[in-house]
């Protein structure tokens, strides 16, 4: 009798404000593709935290930034994190842990979402050591105050942070999105 192989495809869903992303977010997504097939970057589209880029705003930069990586789809979602991922092939929600700060509520969104659909798993990956206390509220208000964000975020993102808080930009960093 002929046996069928199912080949069934890793997915994991990274979902976060991504308010904008930052190079400790873009590890995150790089180390996991070592482990899964497809990881889907879905930026929560959620007015309460009155983002300073709009969901259409971060998916783009995520896309431009991933453009050549098929395997990172960007996506973004609204309400329950998990009846956006039933809709999904991915059965893990791929969080990233920093300073022990994260934890304690990582660990209650992990529990809560559990309970609400147990077919689901999150993974939590730590942070690498240059990116522990980079965290995209920083980079906002630095980047407000006209201090250099540089290499914690890429090129693209401090260019479009000082056009929304109207710095100068400099040359080197007048780089479209297509670039
Ligand atoms: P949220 O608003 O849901 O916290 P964020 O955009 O701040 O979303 O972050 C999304 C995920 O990425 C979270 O799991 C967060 O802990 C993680 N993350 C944020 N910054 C970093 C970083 N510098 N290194 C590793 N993970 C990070």
């Amino acid at each position: 009798m002929m046996r069928k192989e199912y080949f069934m495809e890793k997915v994991a869903i990274y979902p976060g404000s991504f308010d904008p992303i930052t190079y400790g977010h873009i590890d995150i997504v790089e180390r996991a593709l070592e482990i899964f097939d497809k990881v889907i970057v879905a930026v929560a589209h959620n007015a309460e935290k009155r983002p300073l880029f709009t969901t259409e705003e971060r998916r783009k930069i995520i896309r431009t930034l991933f453009r050549e990586s098929p395997n990172v789809i960007v996506d973004s979602f609204k309400g329950l994190l998990v009846d956006y991922v039933a809709k999904t092939n991915a059965r893990v929600i791929l969080r990233g842990l920093r300073a022990t700060s994260d934890s304690e509520y990582e660990f209650h969104m992990a529990s809560m979402n559990r309970s609400l659909n147990t077919h689901l798993d999150t993974l939590f990956m730590m942070t690498s050591k240059d990116y522990f206390f980079v965290s995209s509220r920083t980079i906002k208000e630095v980047a407000r105050l006209g201090g250099g964000v540089e290499g914690l975020v890429p090129d693209l993102v401090t260019r479009l942070l000082k056009e929304k808080f109207k710095l100068p930009i400099p040359k080197k960093n007048q780089i479209g999105w297509d670039d």
